[in-house]
């Protein structure tokens, strides 16, 4: 009951494709262990998008250059489901940043099913309408990369001194935890002002989006202070200067 309470919350469909697995194993002679691996990934890539798209969300791309996920584990995990009108925007805009060089790495999105399942540990990836993005960087030359300094994409923040100034000296103990999410910082890179500036005009330009949280530092770091669509999410929230969090109407 664990094991299926804890899949269910991680990835939404896994703790169902483990009770099939065992209904599966019951009827025909089979292992659990080679058995659940296939079924999950049957169900990853074959069953699922076309079931969650009948009911209003889409899988994000996976493979493509310049719109791709920091890893595997959110595909895998079911994690990067999006409303159409999303994810027609993330397509628009990684189109728009070509030219520029920069490339859209996703992190966590939504689940393929139903409004308000949460998507743990966040609060409001409840409805296909949010997404997290990475932040730009470029290497020790200079050089624009797509690369991210945490292996999982959250974590590793602009400003490591920030959060003792702020909403954990209110007590928001949460509020700096993403750094222990970080599965391991592994390269290390320079926050490309410009180019994320560029990425953050380019999703504001956009009618569908609603607003885009990034910690008001940056905000003013990047001379971002005219823009009402960019807003502060509160104490209650984590911080947000590892990622952007976007969202549409
Ligand atoms: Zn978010």
């Amino acid at each position: 009951m664990l094991w299926i309470a804890f899949l269910t919350a991680f990835t939404q469909v896994g703790g169902l494709i483990w009770i099939l697995t065992l209904m599966l194993c019951k009827f025909r002679n089979l292992k659990k262990t080679i058995a659940f691996p296939i079924l999950y990934l049957v169900f990853n890539l074959i069953i699922i998008p076309p079931i969650a798209e009948y009911f209003g969300r889409v899988q994000l791309p996976v493979f493509k250059e310049n719109l791709k996920p920091r890893n595997l584990f959110y595909p895998l995990l079911f994690r990067n489901y999006v409303v159409p009108e999303l994810n027609k925007l993330l397509i628009e805009s990684s189109q728009n940043l070509v030219n520029d060089n920069i490339k859209i790495v996703y992190l966590d999105a939504n689940f393929p099913f139903f409004d308000g399942f949460p998507l743990l540990p966040h609060r409001s990836h409840n409805d296909g309408k949010k997404i997290d993005i990475c932040f730009i960087y470029k290497t020790k030359n200079g050089k624009i990369t797509d690369e991210k300094p945490a292996l999982s994409g959250y974590g590793v923040y602009v400003k490591d001194k920030y959060s003792s100034q702020s909403c954990i000296k209110k007590g928001y103990w949460q509020y700096d935890f993403t750094k222990y999410l970080t599965l391991g910082k592994i390269n290390d890179l320079d926050f490309d002002t410009t180019s994320t500036k560029k990425l953050i005009l380019t999703f504001i330009s956009k009618k569908e989006t609603q607003k885009i949280f990034i910690e008001p530092y940056l905000k003013q770091n990047l001379g971002l202070i005219n823009y009402n669509k960019i807003r502060f999410h509160g104490c209650n929230a984590v911080r947000h200067d590892d990622h952007i969090h976007l969202q549409v109407k």
